[in-house]
């Protein structure tokens, strides 16, 4: 019988001493070299045999990773290497950015959390990423140190396909910056797992809404959905029609429509694909309707 857990192999453990060497490194020794922060996808990937790798770089701690700067002008940057739970309190985020926290309050556990980061949820590629949402809507752009300097990297163009990005052998994503929220914005992220701790979600549903004169309704509304295609998933066409349509009832049932139609997603152990289908429908119907109460307050 195969086991599906054969175990952590043999591999070294690298850190180096600045992003040009752990940069030069990773890029020196690509497929057989990864970089890690929290290592919650990293080890687990390792000990159930998924990668076969020669080395881990830890790559925490390396000019600025460590660190959350707010700027009242600016907006915010969080380091790459701050864990969820940093993230979830910090007086500056829960203030201005309370969607980043109440996305990764549903990360799997508290203990998870003290070393799970946003960065590697990003980097990790998965369609279920549950803070990858909040980060899209809220305008991320990661922040790379590569073989060839520094760069920015919007997530609109970042993920290619289930743990496929743009990233290449020696970049190192160092933080992720968001401009300041839209003035008045409110956030909602809505997850369908199979239970209230520590599983990934079936579905996840994330909405950010604000007013916006440019818009004939008065409003925007950016939407990103999790677990229902090969990427985080934004369904540009129920986007645009919150931005033509007043908002009402039916205009928000017909988003969701359009978000359900947009999804692509298959079947697994979490749920089936026509389930997910019909579960995207009914919580963007939910997420919009929570964001539009609480903007017309
Ligand atoms: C028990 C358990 C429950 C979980 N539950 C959830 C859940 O509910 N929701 C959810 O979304 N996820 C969940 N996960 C997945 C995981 O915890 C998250 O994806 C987490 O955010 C990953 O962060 P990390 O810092 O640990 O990433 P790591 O494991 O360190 O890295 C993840 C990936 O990103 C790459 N990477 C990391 N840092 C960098 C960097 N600076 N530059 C470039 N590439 C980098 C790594 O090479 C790797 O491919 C769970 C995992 C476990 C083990």
């Amino acid at each position: 019988m195969i086991n599906p857990h054969p175990g952590l192999p043999e591999l070294d453990y690298i850190k180096p001493a600045s992003l040009e060497e752990a940069s030069k490194f990773l890029a020196a020794h690509a497929g057989e070299a990864k970089p890690f922060m929290g290592g919650t996808d990293c080890f687990v990937r390792l000990r159930d045999g998924a990668w076969e790798l020669k080395y881990l770089v830890d790559v925490k701690g390396l000019d600025g990773t460590n660190t959350i700067t707010f700027d009242s002008q600016k907006g915010l940057i969080i380091g790459a290497a701050v864990p969820m739970n940093q993230v979830i309190s910090h007086p500056d985020i829960v203030k201005n950015y309370p969607l980043l926290s109440e996305a990764a309050r549903t990360v799997a556990s508290y203990q998870l959390r003290n070393r799970a980061t946003i960065v590697g949820n990003i980097c990790n590629a998965s369609p279920a990423g549950d803070t990858t949402g909040a980060c899209i809507v809220l305008g991320g752009v990661l922040n790379v140190f590569g073989p060839k300097g520094k760069r920015t990297e919007p997530l609109s163009s970042f993920f290619k396909g289930p743990g496929k990005t743009v990233l290449e052998a020696g970049d190192i994503v160092t933080s992720i910056s968001f401009p300041l929220p839209p003035n008045g914005a409110v956030g909602r992220y809505i997850k369908l797992g199979r239970n209230m701790l520590s599983d990934l979600s079936i579905v996840g549903v994330t909405v950010l809404g604000y007013p916006d004169k440019t818009t004939k309704s008065g409003y925007r509304f950016k939407i990103a959905l999790a677990s229902v295609a090969p990427t985080p998933l934004v369904p540009t066409q129920a986007e645009e029609l919150l931005a033509e349509k007043a908002i009402s009832e039916e205009t928000i049932m017909e988003a969701a429509q359009a978000a359900m139609d947009a999804a692509t997603p298959i079947d697994d152990v979490r749920g089936s694909a026509r389930y997910r289908k019909y579960m995207v429908r009914n919580l963007t119907r939910q997420a919009l309707t929570d964001v539009w109460k609480k903007l017309t307050e």
